[in-house]
């Protein structure tokens, strides 16, 4: 008996629900129809102007002008650096500039070009068997 009772209860349920649904479409509908003729009498420009806003003015914000980030600059490579930092024996590391053209060596009177740049002091220097500009420009 339960299970007829729960039945006819679901499909009361059931029923009512789809009323219910058929109704939301229906108000659905309407609501399209309604927007519609609103858009086709928005045609006209008063109408299509919205109203203006009352009480304080709105604080729309303005879009920000997009910031370019400023492209960071390579570290300069060779300028010159304190003759103090080149002594300091600190965190002078021989770097590997990869670059497809070598530089002067800042090791006067070396004239050879090297890769090698202390990624301190931002000099390139030879770091070459034979050539230790590197050690000697640190040291001397
Ligand atoms: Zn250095
Ligand atoms: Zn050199």
């Amino acid at each position: 008996m339960a299970t007829v009772n729960s039945w006819l209860e679901y499909k009361q349920h059931t029923k009512h629900c789809n009323l219910l649904n058929r109704n939301t479409m229906d108000l659905l509908a309407f609501k399209e129809r309604l927007a519609n003729t609103l858009i086709s009498l928005g045609r006209t420009k008063a109408f299509i102007t919205p109203p203006r806003k009352r009480g304080r003015p709105s604080t729309t914000p303005t879009p920000e002008p997009e910031v370019q980030p400023a492209k960071t600059k390579p570290r300069s490579v060779d300028s010159t650096p304190y003759e103090e930092t080149i002594k300091d024996g600190l965190d002078h590391m021989p770097t590997f500039d990869y670059k497809p053209n070598s530089s002067r060596c800042k090791n006067r009177p070396c004239k050879f070009k090297t890769n090698v740049y202390c990624d301190k002091c931002n000099i390139h220097l030879c770091f070459v068997p034979g050539r230790e500009c590197y050690r000697q420009k640190h040291r001397k």
